[in-house]
């Protein structure tokens, strides 16, 4: 067996019909979409199509569409704008969770310096936002609320379309990143009630360093970056556009292909979670029913996620482990404390994440292999130790 990838969270393989629209726009449509003579315009041509399949996607209007560098910078522009908008209208308050991506978690931040103030909603156990949560943080100084669609790590899938309506009713903005959800569910931001939505191409099988931002005509943008008239200047600098085709073919791909690709994956999820259940002492992280088709998400107690990874990898496994182990430093996952999980069982995090072209074989082995990874690390670690000696007690039953 060849080496399994699951770590599609993470970031998906490019789809060949994807690459193929790119190496057909780097060839032969290589032109300036802002340059006048013929080949520039047939540039533009390309582009506005591609805006055009995109809204289509989203049902929304081909000029509420920016093209970014990816899912990070549209969430950026997305909250700096609506804080911008908050600023002139002097309401400096902004509602989001605990378990948001970091580029919303650090913009966050960043605005609290400025002097924005920011209410993070628990998600609870089932890492699920509760709308009548958002409905009591509102306040009159509230400019935004903003929701992830579905979370990138125990991939639960929140209540967009009631508490899209609550913002509505209230007159708030509200934003969601739905870089996990676009490709994967079927979103309309009509019915859903979004106002901005942020996107990323390399999420579903189209190329890394490309995404978009929807924002409803009436939200004014502001630009990240200073210069030319790109993106009805909200976004300078000349459009990759071999990048933003490829990202318009991938999506309309997988919008085609959803139901049939959620059966296939979702099967595969739910004989992994059947299988890793199996494991004495280990938890489904977040709710069981609301999550994304290709998501298993563990904790097994007495272990440490890093551990893990490095021998499942050592087994031709390519997983992820919730733990942010960047800069050595050992802090556990936002996520999985927001979900309410003691420090030393969130470090035991395993988080799988499948492709359709992953296979029922691939999804026993890794049964097997994560069987055995977990009892040879347990057979060696003093925690497991106290805890069969009743020396300390299971957090995980
Ligand atoms: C991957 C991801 C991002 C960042 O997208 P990039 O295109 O890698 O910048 C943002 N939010 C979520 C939920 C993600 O999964």
């Amino acid at each position: 067996m060849g080496y399994i990838y699951a770590d599609n969270a993470a970031t998906t393989k490019m789809s060949r019909h994807a690459a193929e629209v790119m190496l057909g726009v780097i060839e032969n449509n290589y032109a300036n979409p802002s340059s006048l003579h013929s080949p520039g315009q047939l540039a533009a041509v390309q582009l506005a199509e591609s805006r055009q399949a995109i809204a289509e996607i989203l049902n929304c209007e081909p000029r509420e569409i920016i093209f970014t560098g990816g899912g990070s910078e549209a969430d950026n522009q997305a909250l700096i704008s609506a804080a911008a908008i908050g600023q002139r209208k002097g309401k400096k308050h902004i509602i989001s969770t605990k378990f948001e991506h970091h580029a919303v978690l650090h913009t966050l931040q960043k605005l609290e310096k400025q002097g924005f103030e920011v209410t993070y909603l628990d998600v609870h156990e089932n890492g699920i936002v509760r709308p009548e949560d958002v409905k009591a943080a509102i306040r009159p100084d509230t400019v935004l609320v903003s929701v992830m669609y579905a979370n990138n790590e125990i991939g639960t899938i929140q209540p967009i379309r009631a508490i899209g309506a609550i913002c509505r009713e209230q007159g708030v903005l509200f934003h969601t990143d739905a870089v996990q959800a676009v490709g994967h569910l079927p979103i309309d931001v009509q019915a859903d009630n979004i106002d901005m939505l942020s996107l990323s191409a390399h999420k579903f099988h189209g190329p890394k360093g490309v995404g978009a931002l929807y924002a409803r005509k009436g939200v004014a943008l502001t630009s990240l970056i200073e210069g030319g008239a790109q993106e009805r200047g909200k976004r300078a600098g000349t459009e990759d556009l071999p990048a933003i085709a490829g990202m318009a073919a991938a999506l309309q791909d997988a919008v085609r292909e959803m139901d049939a690709n959620t059966a296939k994956v979702s099967a595969l999820r739910d004989r992994l979670i059947e299988g890793l259940s199996a494991i004495p002492h280990s938890t489904l992280t977040g709710d069981r029913e609301h999550r994304l088709p290709g998501c298993a998400s563990f904790c097994f107690e007495g272990i440490e996620g890093e551990s893990l990874l490095l021998l499942l990898d050592q087994k031709g496994i390519g997983a992820s482990s919730g733990s942010a182990c960047t800069s050595g430093s050992l802090d556990p996952s936002h996520v999985l404390l927001a979900i309410g999980l003691p420090h030393e069982v969130a470090h035991g995090s395993l988080r799988l994440t499948l492709s359709p072209e992953n296979t029922p074989e691939e999804m026993e082995h890794i049964i097997q292999a994560v069987t055995d990874v977990v009892a040879y690390l347990r057979s060696i670690s003093p925690v497991w130790n106290d805890l069969q000696k009743g020396i300390k007690n299971y957090v995980i039953q």
